[in-house]
């Protein structure tokens, strides 16, 4: 009986496989073009006929191993990489959504995704309403309109790290026949693969855990090859009917399965080409391959200072949904039993400024907008990432003026707690 490959092994040996004589490690294809003997051949590259690599910006063998290692992690069949987790998530939705259309999505969202849907998206037509995510399938049903194309959510939101009923997410997208767009970066495929769940098709910002080691930004669109496009064919004319930008192809009829992945390729990189460089592809990689190993470590060392802090006489409130205290408890048993992500949330006992002055007081632990990589960081949302936001935009989105965002890395426990112990007795008053 084939046992099926386990995610350690992915991290490792997914994506190149090198053939007899080959590079061992993935190679950095560091090439803008790639040569042909016939002219005939690359004609039938840019009609899709064939497969192989002609220029960088549709398609990479580096970039392209790295997509199939994600997609494989994931479960997918297939995926592409993007400049940005920015990228990913505009290409997820355009790709299905255009002028006139309209998504639902959840409202503990990532600040940067919180603009792109609510502000830019908007100038190009696609309306988006946000919906509280705790609410019952009712509630959700309503915010759905003829026009709505596609639902998103984020398996566990940055910064708020509620966790979301990716079932109950997926049966109302299901019932009114869209996908459901699942933005798994802080769960990571490790902890969690939505498309278990019912999700349709996952984002990354591969900027955070994939990478690891805070080198390169990056996204990655994965497909689940699950969602029946012709059957709600009336709904995705960009799949279901000819491209005349493609001599009249359609998509769904071409590429079966792999339809969603190809289009984006083919279209939306083709025009608006937001692809990563090789290099830092490669660099992905060098991340990926021990990715299996901490992001464990994270979830460890995070519920230690979860713990830590809740027990702290100088700390107001702790969010890490691996707290029997949160109220995401029960889901992330269900979604997340190996552990959900190295992020927790906390409030200090005292002002808006107080909490400043608390970040200042820390001395290993760095203050930087990153999260989740190597080196625990600290951010003050309401006057870092979310500082656009008005006070009830920042509730609406789960985000309490004084919270305070610890990434939890993969150093020694106790030195993490040490520091934050120092802190908060200096500020002590
Ligand atoms: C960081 C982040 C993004 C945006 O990714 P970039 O790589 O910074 O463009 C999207 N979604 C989530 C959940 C994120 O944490």
């Amino acid at each position: 009986m084939k046992k099926e490959v386990s995610k350690a092994t992915i991290c490792v040996q997914g994506g190149w496989k090198p053939k007899n004589g080959e590079s061992r490690v993935l190679p950095i294809y560091q090439s803008t073009t790639f040569k042909y003997d016939s002219s005939e051949k690359m004609a039938r590259l840019f009609d899709l006929e064939d497969e192989g690599y002609f220029y960088t910006r549709l398609a990479n063998p580096t970039n392209d191993a790295v997509a199939s290692k994600i997609a494989e992690l994931e479960g997918g069949v297939g995926a592409i990489l993007t400049s940005s987790g920015q990228a990913a998530n505009f290409y997820a939705v355009f790709n299905i959504c255009q002028a006139g259309d309209h998504m639902v999505c959840s409202s503990t969202i990532y600040g940067g995704t919180f603009n792109l849907f609510a502000v830019t998206m908007k100038k190009l037509g696609i309306e988006c309403t946000f919906v509280n995510s705790d609410t019952s399938e009712e509630e959700l049903d309503k915010a759905f309109q003829p026009n709505t194309k596609a639902m998103f959510g984020e398996t566990i939101s940055n910064p708020s790290i509620d966790v979301l009923d990716i079932e109950k997410f997926a049966r109302v997208a299901h019932k009114h026949g869209v996908p459901l767009i699942v933005d798994n970066t802080f769960a990571t495929p490790i902890n969690c693969r939505p498309f278990e769940w019912g999700a349709d098709i996952v984002t990354h910002s591969t900027t955070k855990y994939m990478d690891g080691h805070a080198t390169s930004v990056g996204g990655a669109v994965v497909d689940s090859g699950n969602f029946d496009w012709d059957a709600h064919a009336e709904k995705f004319p960009g799949l279901t009917t000819p491209d005349e930008s493609y001599h009249g192809l359609t998509y769904t009829k071409a590429f079966g399965k792999n339809a969603y992945i190809v289009k984006i390729t083919a279209q939306l990189m083709r025009d608006l080409g937001s692809i990563p460089s090789p290099h830092n592809s490669f660099l992905l990689n060098l991340g990926l391959e021990t990715l299996h190993l901490r992001v464990p470590r994270h979830c460890e060392n995070a519920l230690k200072v979860a713990q830590w802090l809740e027990a702290n006489p100088n700390v107001k409130w702790v969010n890490y949904c691996g707290l029997k205290s949160s109220k995401y408890y029960e889901l992330a048993q269900k979604y997340l039993p190996n552990g959900s992500c190295g992020v927790v949330a906390f409030g200090i006992k005292g002002s808006r400024e107080e909490a400043v002055e608390f970040m200042d007081k820390l001395k290993m632990i760095a203050i930087v907008t990153h999260v989740a990589d190597a080196r625990t960081c600290v951010l003050h949302p309401a006057s870092h990432t979310h500082r656009q936001m008005s006070d009830e935009q920042l509730i609406a989105a789960g985000v309490a003026p004084d919270l305070i965002r610890l990434s939890v890395g993969i150093e020694d426990a106790n030195d993490i707690i040490g520091d934050l112990e120092q802190a908060l007795e200096s500020f002590k008053k």
